[in-house]
């Protein structure tokens, strides 16, 4: 007989933060809740991206219904070419997500044979024995959504990533309705956003920075750089009106701020007054006082607009002595180094750099809701079970203990990756679990595993090996000290294998006398750029892809 049970099961996010995706099966009909990735941590180096292990998909593919997105961070859509790339599915999103997975999939050569399904807020869809309601919530991306999800057992409500934005920057505002009116027909359970649960009170609004901002421009003497995430839609857009009213022109640099732009004009988020944007050329030749130039960056990412500017190798960008740069973001915990070698170099240029120390104002607000925002959708929604998602173990623990406080869930579950949950009508626990885990990917293209930290599929590195250029760098000096060397291991590259490695040494020289001493000085930079150039000439003239991690010594 099957089982009466819903099942849910974790592949990624509970336990880390990044690469969420659950899955609910119901007998023989298996739903997935979106599909992220994780940027790598440190000791991760020559690997592009994490993604979760998605096996357990695998094993029952023929199970697998949809994929449905709640938004378009990268946390949540980020994995999709590698899970579409194994397992082509229809992906449910809304539109403006839907536009960003376009980009993405049509990057990777998948769009062709994607099958994309829009979501519309308050519009049901029905899919194998599950009914899917999204409703609106704002967040620090737009056109967000919850998906109230009807099963055979019950109401599951996953939130998504969420804050209460009252005040939304574009007028659509989180649907607390739809979350009472839930309540009151009964939801059995609760899946709610955990980032913030460490937060007292209210997070601040998306308009809450426009005051300190403003401020900002009008004190603004020469250049401003704009730096915020691509995806801050309401942040970019709070910058195109503040530079309107103080009469800058609006310059993009930087692919993803670009493209976000370009998706976010054509559908209507941002309203761009005729003649505000300008080339970044153009720009170049504006006098300083007239110009605002929003870039990609603020994480001091290596190869990032803002990165490049910052020891003035970017052409459209130059930072000279009094321009401002503001990095209305916060610092993501891991990226300090970066960020603050970046600003060094920036300090260097003798630009004003702006950017969240704790004595800058408020000119960053989170996406996530703060604690009296998680007790009020609990309020709002009297779930049965509770279970906390999005979040490092700790997140989780205080989130079950927070909604415990409410003393509204008869049953709270801390579900980790992997974790079998099963539920009916009356009850929920554990019982067993699968294969979960992350996966390395080279490149960001699909196929391009490096390495399963988890043990398993070991055999990319096998076949393509690795590759470790040695630099020497006279550490006071800051010049290389002599050729630079290569070494091997399980790399083939089949007869001309010494021509390759002597080129390959010479193109790591070129990239060495191309890059300015500043440059050369920061390690983590010049480390990125050796990796992007010897990747490109490697895959180019072996069609392998080793993994690829730069070595330097100081002496
Ligand atoms: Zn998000
Ligand atoms: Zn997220």
């Amino acid at each position: 007989m099957p089982s009466e049970k819903l099942q849910l099961i974790p592949l990624g996010g509970l336990g880390e933060f990044g690469m969420n995706c659950l899955a609910l099966r119901w007998q023989d009909d298996i739903i997935v809740i979106d599909a992220g990735l994780m940027f790598p941590e440190d000791e991760l180096l020559g690997v592009d991206i994490v993604v979760p292990d998605i096996t357990y998909l695998i094993e029952n593919r023929s199970m697998v219904r949809a994929i449905l997105l709640t938004h378009g961070h990268e946390d949540h859509i980020g994995g999709l070419p590698w899970v579409l790339s194994e397992l082509n599915v229809p992906v449910y999103a809304t539109e403006f997500t839907l536009a960003y997975v376009e980009n993405k999939l049509d990057e990777h050569g998948l769009l062709d044979d994607s099958i994309l399904e829009e979501l519309t807020p308050g519009r049901r869809v029905t899919i194998g024995p599950f009914s899917i309601m999204p409703i609106r919530v704002t967040h620090s991306l737009v056109d967000c959504v919850a998906l109230a999800i009807h099963t055979p057992v019950g109401v599951v409500l996953h939130t998504g990533d969420f804050k209460v934005d009252l005040t939304p920057v574009n007028g659509e505002g989180f649907d607390l309705q739809a979350f009472a009116e839930l309540g009151k027909q009964g939801v059995l359970l609760l899946l709610q956003d955990s980032t913030n649960v460490d937060r007292p009170g209210y997070t601040p609004s998306e308009r809450a920075v426009r005051p300190r901002l403003d401020e900002i421009f009008s004190r603004t003497k020469k250049r401003l750089f704009f730096s915020c995430f691509s995806s801050s839609i309401h942040r970019i857009g709070i910058a195109m009106d503040l530079a309107f009213a103080h009469g800058r022109k609006i310059a993009l640099l930087g692919r993803s701020v670009t493209e976000s732009s370009e998706i976010a004009q054509d559908l209507g988020y941002l309203n761009v007054p005729d003649g505000l944007i300008v080339s970044p050329a153009q720009a170049r030749d504006l006098p300083r006082e007239k110009v605002c130039i929003i870039i990609s960056g603020t994480q001091g990412e290596p190869m990032s607009a803002l990165s490049r500017a910052a020891v003035e190798n970017h052409k459209h960008a130059r930072i000279e002595p009094g321009d401002t740069v503001l990095l209305s973001s916060r610092v993501i915990p891991g990226n300090e180094k970066g960020i603050f070698r970046m600003i060094d170099h920036l300090y260097r240029r003798q630009a004003n750099v702006i950017f969240d120390d704790g004595a800058s104002g408020l000119i960053h607000v989170s996406g996530h809701a703060s604690q009296e925002e998680l007790r009020l959708i609990i309020n709002l929604v009297r779930p049965k079970f509770f279970m906390p998602i999005h979040g490092d173990y700790r997140h989780l623990r205080r989130h079950i203990d927070l909604a415990e406080q409410t003393g509204i869930p008869q049953k709270t579950l801390l579900m980790e990756d992997g974790d079998i949950i099963e539920l009916d009508r009356d009850s929920i626990q554990k019982n067993g679990k699968v294969n979960a885990g992350r996966v390395c990917i080279d490149s960001g293209s699909t196929g391009d595993v490096v390495e399963d930290i988890v043990i398993r599929d070991r055999r990319h590195l096998s076949e393509d090996g690795i590759v470790l250029p040695i630099i020497t760098i006279n550490k006071l000096s800051g010049r290389v000290e002599r050729q630079p060397e290569i070494v091997t291991r399980g790399f083939v590259a089949g007869d001309g294998e010494t021509d390759v490695i002597d080129q390959a040494r010479k193109i790591i020289a070129r990239t060495l006398d191309e890059s300015s001493a500043e440059e050369k000085a920061d390690y983590g930079l010049i480390k990125e750029k050796i990796r992007t150039d010897l990747k490109r000439y490697i895959q180019k003239n072996t069609s392998r892809r080793p993994l690829i991690m730069p070595v330097i010594l100081e002496i």
